[in-house]
């Protein structure tokens, strides 16, 4: 595996198809699964390893993001990444006067709750796409708004790559893994697979009562305050259309149910697709 710190380097690195895997490092298995399966797909993979100071607020966890490169840099290269693109922020901004902003699908949810979260990812994702020429690229469906802005983005601005999707990887309770995870205590820890089993029970209560507005408005509310009452501080829990991420009130072949909780600092994200069909199908 090569380790790369400037685009310019990218150039002439790899064949005709490159599967590409932006992430922020601390990797798990969820990372390792998608990395292994550009390397599979695609013969050539390119990881990006960079913090992205764009997409935090001014109080969120920036300087404290788990950081340990030569870790990751073994993990990647134990699942056949080709080529990690560790670049400094200076060759990613080089100045920030140009910004991707996604309107629509980036303005509730995450977006309510982590304002300019998305200009920054959209702007970041364009920005790697730039330099490293990816014929296709692999995000996790853990962050389930995350794929539809990047879809939108690359729809809207005609970009050629090709999106894959992925299943979240999740611990065998069900929590879905996270680089944040490790900072949840024991105790927050033994709760923390509720938000996963919360949303699949939801999600099984909407498909069985026929999906009526008041009956869907009923376990939503009922699952949100079972959670407080675990000990969660609930962010959102509430049905959308994985496209659109408007909220719905009654279920289609796109709904998904969507997850914001905190437990202590740690703030957990989840979904749950409603219409099993669909399950990795934003179009
Ligand atoms: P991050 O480093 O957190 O920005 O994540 C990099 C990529 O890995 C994103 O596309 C995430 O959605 C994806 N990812 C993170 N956690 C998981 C998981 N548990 N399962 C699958 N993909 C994941």
């Amino acid at each position: 595996m090569r380790l790369v710190r400037e685009a310019d380097e990218l150039r002439d690195l790899a064949g005709a198809r490159i599967g590409f895997v932006p992430t922020m490092g601390a990797f798990h298995e969820g990372h390792l699964s998608l990395m292994r399966e550009a390397k599979a797909n695609q013969g050539f993979a390119v990881v990006s390893l960079f913090v992205n100071p764009t997409q935090f607020g001014p109080d969120e966890d920036f300087s404290r993001y788990p950081r340990d490169e030569a870790a990751d840099a073994e993990m990647a290269r134990s699942a056949g990444v080709d080529v990690l693109f560790a670049p400094s922020v200076e060759e990613v901004f080089p100045s920030r006067t140009t910004n991707v902003v996604v309107s629509g699908v980036s303005e509730r949810w995450e977006g309510e709750h982590r304002p300019g979260h998305f200009d920054g990812v959209a702007t970041v994702v364009a920005k790697l796409f730039h330099m490293v020429h990816p014929t296709d690229a692999y995000f996790g469906l853990k962050d389930l708004q995350q794929c539809a802005v990047v879809r939108r983005m690359v729809e809207d601005l005609n970009m050629r790559v090709r999106l894959h999707f992925r299943p979240t990887v999740r611990e065998q309770d069900g929590l879905a893994m996270s680089s944040r995870n490790r900072y949840l205590s024991p105790e927050e820890r033994r709760i923390a697979p509720m938000l996963n089993r919360s949303l699949r029970s939801a999600s099984g209560a909407i498909v069985a009562t026929g999906s009526s507005e008041s009956a869907v408005e009923e376990t939503l509310r009922e699952s949100s305050a079972h959670l407080s009452r675990s000990g969660f501080e609930v962010g959102y829990f509430s049905m959308v259309d994985c496209r659109t991420f408007l909220p719905q009130r009654a279920a289609t072949q796109h709904s998904y149910l969507v997850a914001a909780a905190k437990l202590g600092s740690v703030r957990l994200l989840d979904n749950c697709c409603v219409a099993q069909s669909s399950a990795v199908d934003l179009s």
